[in-house]
């Protein structure tokens, strides 16, 4: 691993909590796991048949996530992780529905998560801030729950609502609503699109749910008119290049969309989305797309210049993040 590239100063927008259960965390939620047990139950096939096999695979995670002292643990040791790999400003996100098989409620899923946040990341000296997630197969109800939970919550560390799992599988009928409430209140809107569905689940996605930000995008490019219209609206696309190879959106990584994205002037970052799903971390992410797309040191900063900007941060954070990213530019 490049050493410059893992010290390098990081901003990750898109990764999920229950994805990022990491050999140790796991081992402390389930004690006597060998880790043998932890590859083949947390982390995904490197070759899923798409996105749907994919999201199978964090079942086990959500299965030991349904206490309070397991979402400590599980959020602690996701904070450790982003401190490894020199992540400096983080959007960790989740959906806290699916936290409540054995009887803890939303609020109490949110508030456990919040706590253990800021308490891990402030001993690590990093930036974090949560994003609630509805899911695709949510029904209008459970959808307006999220929005409500993030309108409750934030003035205590949660940013923004987003829409997240099957797209192509689940219209986003259920989540107009949802989305035009959070919309209206001015809470932050962003949503996965782009990823498993084409062009046109971008479009429908910014005409519908107004968000700003979209998870993955990755699939824009097949319609020049969306190229153009993520420009013109200023839209940040969190693309997470290992994942999307995972999930067989494109073949290998020569292959993505990134080049394509990057020269049409589309704002984007890179990301993981699933640290332990996809078995890699930003650093890594870092440096295949330096190696399979020629991305320089400098195109590297730059995503996260982008992340920052785009980022949900207070804006005492984003000045602290960008003076971090500036003097690392400064050095190289
Ligand atoms: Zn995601």
């Amino acid at each position: 691993m490049s050493s410059n590239l893992l010290s390098m100063p990081k901003v990750e927008l898109h990764t999920h909590i229950d994805c990022s259960l990491d050999f140790g965390t796991a081992a402390r939620l389930k004690p006597g796991m060998s880790f043998e047990d932890y590859q083949e139950a947390f982390i995904a096939p490197e070759k899923c048949t798409d996105l749907s096999q994919f999201l199978m695979c964090i079942d086990p995670a959500l299965v030991l996530l349904q206490t309070k002292l397991a979402l400590q643990i599980s959020v602690d040791g996701m904070i450790r992780q982003l401190a490894a790999d020199h992540v400096v400003y983080a959007e960790i996100r989740f959906a806290p529905h699916l936290h409540t098989r054995i009887g803890l409620r939303t609020e109490e899923v949110v508030e456990t998560v919040l706590g253990q946040m800021f308490e891990s990341s402030e001993r690590e000296g990093i930036y974090c801030r949560l994003i609630l997630c509805t899911l695709r197969h949510f029904n209008e109800e459970q959808s307006f729950e999220v929005a409500d939970l993030v309108a409750r919550y934030q003035t205590q560390g949660v940013v923004a609502l987003d829409l997240a799992a099957d797209e192509a599988n689940f219209p986003l009928d259920e989540h107009t609503n949802a989305f035009r409430r959070a919309n209206t209140l001015g809470l932050n809107t962003i949503a996965h699109a782009g990823e498993a569905s084409g062009a046109d689940s971008v479009l429908e996605t910014l005409d519908k749910l107004s968000v700003s930000r979209i998870g993955h995008g990755v699939r824009s490019v097949e319609d020049p008119r969306v190229l153009e219209r993520l420009i013109k609206d200023d839209i940040h696309l969190e693309v997470c290049p290992s994942c999307n190879i995972q999930t067989e959106i494109f073949p290998r990584l020569k292959d993505h969309s990134l080049a394509q994205l990057k020269d049409a002037g589309v704002k984007l970052s890179l990301n993981t989305d699933a640290r332990a799903t996809t078995n890699v971390s930003l650093t890594q992410e870092y440096e295949r797309v330096q190696k399979a797309l020629n991305w320089t040191e400098q195109d590297l900063i730059t995503s996260s210049q982008l992340a920052i900007k785009a980022s949900f941060a207070p804006d005492d954070i984003k000045r602290s993040v960008q003076q971090k990213l500036e003097a690392y530019t400064v050095k190289a």
